[in-house]
């Protein structure tokens, strides 16, 4: 007895706090006991049952709480607020009532139940309480997992696009570097190059002048973005922004508003904004200078010049090539991709032979002959293909001939007959000869297996017949070369 009350004295009862004993021990008596102890203010001291193995006497000792099987025990606890009676025994909510100090409250029956639905009721909303801070810390995470997302794709985004101009840069800069290899006439060359610094680094004008040691000149050979007469067509070396290249290397100027004026190189200078130039060196001497300008602010990037360095070390020596081909060109006679007389070769022999036809009043035809939509056969097939095209049409022009007739190649796809001795009607007919057998020539197939037709257009005039020195018969077959041109090509045209 004695230490039943110390025990009970052990019960805490805590200040401001609402102390309660639950007299039952049963299953909701259990319920009630854990929903009870998760409430602050509100201390459960004891639980009383008559027998000790029932449940909620079981728990309470689980959690510290004093237990007893004795009623009159509950009396004893100081401080105590309220007994809850959830033993549905009668007969103990008497004895409970009746031994219960003056200030203790016993709720039972429906009051019981009462307590019950409430500790039901605060527990939901505190769980819906814990539910809805859990969604908001949910929701919080997602907004900002969202937002990294959209950053990482954007940022995906411009690596992608930075990645696909890159590659269409790598792309062209390598085609530029493969034609650069097979283009062999400086005007091809040239050409390129003006596209290579467009279709590289973006320029929105450029050209390529060569320095011409004669006169100690630049000469424009090859310009991209403005019409050619925009273009200055030969700049003294001790002038302009090109002049500055050639003499000191690499020079940019990205404001010329704000500089000193370089921009004489242009017919209409007042409109350039931004320009630089770079030499094109062979060995220690500068052949020609690349220069590229823009009608707005341009500051070329470290990484832009490199690329214009490399641009300009590529082309320096397909150019190098291309010069000293011509060079070999302009001292042998033959032309070395057809095998047919070179242009100077043909003015030469047909010097001797306009005296000759003078002399023994012979008469003397010519014929000028130009291939048909080269430029674009070249575009389709590529510049190797073209040049296969060139050398058929050369041996079809051989085949149709005699000995003592001259064939030469004119220019890039024009050739020149010289046909000695031979009135209109014999050239006419050589003409038609060499027309059909190259319309019928086996020539490359296409992407489809399709054989690919290619036609020429010539121009057939005689002397004493349509001129009457023989210094115009090239003239006279050129003009009737371009009337059947314009008749729709395929065809040859007499001279008028
Ligand atoms: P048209 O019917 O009016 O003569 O048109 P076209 O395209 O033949 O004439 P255009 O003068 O515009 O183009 C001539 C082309 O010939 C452009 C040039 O690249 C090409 N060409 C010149 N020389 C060579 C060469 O040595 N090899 C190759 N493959 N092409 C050449
Ligand atoms: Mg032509
Ligand atoms: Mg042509």
């Amino acid at each position: 007895m004695e230490e039943r009350a110390g025990a009970a004295a052990t019960s805490v009862v805590r200040e401001g706090h609402i102390s309660i004993a639950i007299a039952g021990g049963g299953l909701r008596a259990t319920s009630v006991l854990r929903l009870l102890n998760d409430i602050e203010n509100l201390d459960v001291v004891a639980v009383f049952d008559i027998g000790r193995t029932a449940p909620a006497m079981r728990l309470a000792e689980d959690l510290g709480i004093f237990t007893t099987t004795e009623v009159s025990e509950l009396s004893q606890i100081s401080g105590l607020d309220l007994v809850l009676d959830l033993s549905e025994d009668e007969a103990l909510y008497r004895s409970l009532d009746a031994e219960r100090p003056a200030d203790v409250v016993v709720v039972t029956g429906s009051g019981s139940e009462l307590v019950w639905d409430l500790l039901i009721a605060k527990k939901r909303s505190e769980e819906q309480e814990k539910i809805f801070v859990e969604l908001q810390v949910a929701y919080d995470k997602i907004r900002s997992h969202e937002r990294r997302l959209q950053a990482s794709k954007e940022a995906l985004e411009r690596a992608n696009e930075e990645l696909e101009s890159r590659l269409a840069e790598i792309f062209f800069t390598h085609e530029f570097f493969k034609a650069l290899t097979t283009f062999s006439s400086v005007e091809d060359v040239t050409s390129l190059i003006v596209d290579g610094a467009n279709g590289i680094l973006g320029a929105e004008i450029s050209a390529v002048y060569l320095f011409d040691q004669r006169d100690w000149t630049l000469r424009l050979h090859a310009s991209q973005g403005r019409p050619e007469d925009y273009f200055v067509p030969a700049v003294p070396v001790a002038e302009t922004i090109l002049g500055v290249a050639f003499r000191e290397g690499f020079v940019q100027q990205s404001d010329v508003q704000a500089g000193t004026d370089l921009n004489a190189w242009s017919t209409r200078p007042e409109e350039i904004r931004s320009h630089a130039a770079m030499p094109l060196r062979s060995g220690d001497s500068v052949i020609g200078v690349l220069m590229i300008a823009s009608a707005t602010f341009r500051d070329l990037t470290q990484a832009e010049r490199d690329r214009l360095q490399v641009i300009a070390n590529q082309s320096s020596l397909a150019l190098q090539n291309a010069l000293l081909h011509e060079e070999l060109e302009r001292l042998s006679v033959t032309d070395r991709l057809t095998e047919l007389y070179n242009h100077g070769y043909l003015h030469q022999r047909l010097d001797e032979e306009i005296e000759r036809a003078m002399r023994f009043g012979h008469r003397l035809s010519v014929i000028m002959l130009d291939i048909d939509d080269f430029k674009q056969f070249n575009d389709r097939f590529g510049h190797p293909k073209g040049d296969m095209v060139l050398k058929a049409v050369s041996s079809v022009i051989r085949q149709n001939l005699r000995e003592i007739d001259v064939a030469a190649r004119y220019g890039g796809e024009e050739f020149v007959v010289v046909l000695p001795e031979t009135d209109v009607a014999g050239a006419l007919a050589v003409a038609e000869r060499i027309r059909t057998s190259t319309e019928e020539y086996p020539h490359i197939a296409d992407e489809q297996g399709e054989r690919v037709t290619q036609t020429v257009s010539l121009g057939v005039a005689t002397y004493p017949l349509h001129v009457s020195d023989g210094a115009s018969l090239i003239e006279a077959a050129d003009q009737a070369m371009y009337r059947a041109k314009r008749a729709g090509k395929n065809r040859v045209v007499v001279a008028a």
